[in-house]
């Protein structure tokens, strides 16, 4: 009956950085949509910051898939030139000090922290992005970037030093589009006004100039050749680059955590206008920041918490350990825009609430894995939508309820994704299809409710059931698994047969060296052995 596609049939609302206002969403050219988010600097190990960033835009990505767009979501790594003091452009590279440190390649570096911001993110459920571009593969494009901007007259250069010449781009730009300011509010006068006692590199004509390119001093670890002498590039003409280079000129969506607003995504928007004559994103969505028993995380106040920490509790701020599933539902219960503090009675509530959400879908997922539901109950292979008016007519009182939440997890994903309201809905939703009067509804409104659950609870919002050792295995699937059973089954065999032959000290060096691995062997009165895995 409806075969127009699903985004165009449910109208989205975002709030938009650059305007301040909650627009409908339109893509640039549907059913495809181009989604950057700036992501880590890969110089220490992931924390709760970076897991809130990444599940938001997480959150972004899959119900923007849901609604049936073809997202390009590229997220890059920038693993060079951010230096320790951003602002003056001044200080160590945050990389190379820790190679230093570390007496390492910086490389080395980059490798280690990129996996661990992967496996921190990837237990916290989010999906990796279709790209993930890095600023060092991408050395040779950001000088070209540097080249057009310096064709256009907007930089300078300077011993070696490429920076962009923002007073000159404000007067070029007039009163045009684009003042430098508009995304974050700011206006330029006084950026100058309270910049002009600090000033910072005397090689700047303005404080406020940012380096494209940096000459690189003798000693400098990362250094490319340039038409400028050998240096590296600046931190925020990365993502310029390479939004560009795979999203186009201009996009639809550009994200990144809050603190990035200024001036990261204000220099960005310059760029763009310098180098392409355009604005890179129709829309700029922020993620707010986060507090720890309500002070700011920071390293100096002993409440910074890394997410190793987090899932295995060893900090000295936490009571015990907090499952990477916990730790996104306790995200979602909070709008994005929205500051969340963390605090142990926050996540143990948290927890309660993510485990009533799993019962929930486990009862979903079990009727829809019923057979024999067909015809006008079946399972839908598309997403429940809400009811016509006319069909809500027809419904029993408890039927009309349960379709009031379904509308409602709808109406909340798609005011700004909205996800602390479609968690309530979706309790609601629980409740109504708990009650002894729904089991008198009809196949089709108990199906609809159940798919409804389950594809929001588990696509949208991305809360699935804790990853845990059911098989044995270790959570090892398939042909790995089957190979563990046949490994473990041969050793308790050779076990077997050394007690038989009342070797005593080969059975126990056999059973004492699984256990070093985490295998547990249980030993039956009839001879058998079992074994699990414990971590
Ligand atoms: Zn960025």
């Amino acid at each position: 009956m409806e075969h127009a596609p699903l985004y165009e049939r449910r109208p989205l609302f975002i709030y938009n950085s650059l305007t301040r206002t909650r627009e409908r969403f339109a893509a640039i050219n549907p059913p495809h949509l181009g989604m950057y988010v700036c992501g880590p600097t890969v110089y220490s190990d992931p924390h709760l910051g970076h897991a809130r960033t990444a599940i938001a835009f997480d959150i972004v990505f899959r119900y923007l898939r849901f609604l049936g767009y073809r997202v390009r979501y590229v997220r890059n790594i920038t693993d060079v030139g951010h230096l320790e003091d951003e602002r003056a452009d001044a200080g160590e590279d945050k990389i190379a000090k820790r190679a230093r440190l570390e007496q390492v390649e910086p490389m080395e570096v980059v490798q280690r922290y990129t996996l661990s911001y992967h496996d921190g993110v990837r237990r916290c459920g989010c999906l990796p992005p279709s790209i993930e571009p890095r600023a060092t593969g991408h050395i040779i494009e950001q000088i070209q970037v540097v080249e057009k901007i310096l064709e256009a007259g907007l930089a300078y250069e300077e011993d070696g030093s490429i920076y962009f010449d923002l007073e000159r781009y404000v007067q070029s730009e007039g009163t045009g589009d684009s003042p430098y300011g508009k995304l974050s509010g700011r206006v330029f006068e006084d950026l100058i006004a309270n910049t002009r006692d600090t000033a910072g590199s005397e090689e700047k004509r303005n404080p406020l100039d940012f380096a494209l390119w940096k000459r690189a001093e003798p000693g400098h670890l990362m250094h490319w050749s340039s038409p400028w002498g050998e240096g590296f590039p600046g931190w925020h003409l990365e993502c310029t680059t390479m939004s560009t280079r795979y999203l186009g000129e201009t996009f639809d969506i550009h994200g990144g955590g809050l603190d990035l607003q200024f001036p990261h995504h204000e220099a960005e928007i310059a760029q763009n206008h310098a180098a392409f004559g355009s604005d890179p994103a129709r829309y700029w969505m922020h993620s707010n920041m986060l507090t720890v028993d309500g002070q700011k995380m920071a390293k100096s106040l002993g409440n910074f918490i890394t997410l190793e920490e987090m899932f295995t509790g060893r900090h000295e701020r936490l009571e015990r350990a907090f499952d990477p599933m916990v730790l996104r539902f306790f995200t979602l219960q909070s709008h994005y825009r929205s500051t969340i503090d963390f605090s142990n009675d926050a996540l143990e509530a948290a927890e309660k609430g993510y485990e009533r959400l799993m019962a929930g879908l486990s009862r979903a997922e079990e009727l829809l894995a019923m057979t024999g539901i067909t015809g006008e109950g079946a399972v839908s292979t598309e997403p429940v939508t809400p009811l016509e008016e006319s069909s809500l007519a027809t419904l029993s009182d408890i039927e009309r309820e349960a379709e009031e939440q379904v509308a409602a997890t709808w109406e909340a994903m798609s005011d700004d994704f909205h996800t602390p309201r479609a968690i309530a809905a979706l309790f609601e939703l629980g409740r109504i299809t708990a009650r002894e009067e729904w089991r008198t509804v009809s196949d089709r409104s108990r199906v609809r409710a159940a798919q409804c659950y389950r594809d929001f609870a588990r696509e949208v919002l991305g809360l699935a059931p804790t990853e845990r050792d059911t098989d044995g295995s270790g959570g090892a699937t398939g042909a790995a698994a089957e190979l563990t059973e046949g490994l473990v089954s041969t050793l308790l065999t050779l076990r077997a047969e050394a007690r038989a032959a009342k070797d005593f000290a080969r059975a126990d060096a056999i059973r004492d060296r699984l256990t070093e691995l985490g295998i547990q062997i249980e030993d039956s009165r009839d001879g058998t052995s079992s074994w699990s895995v414990s971590r």
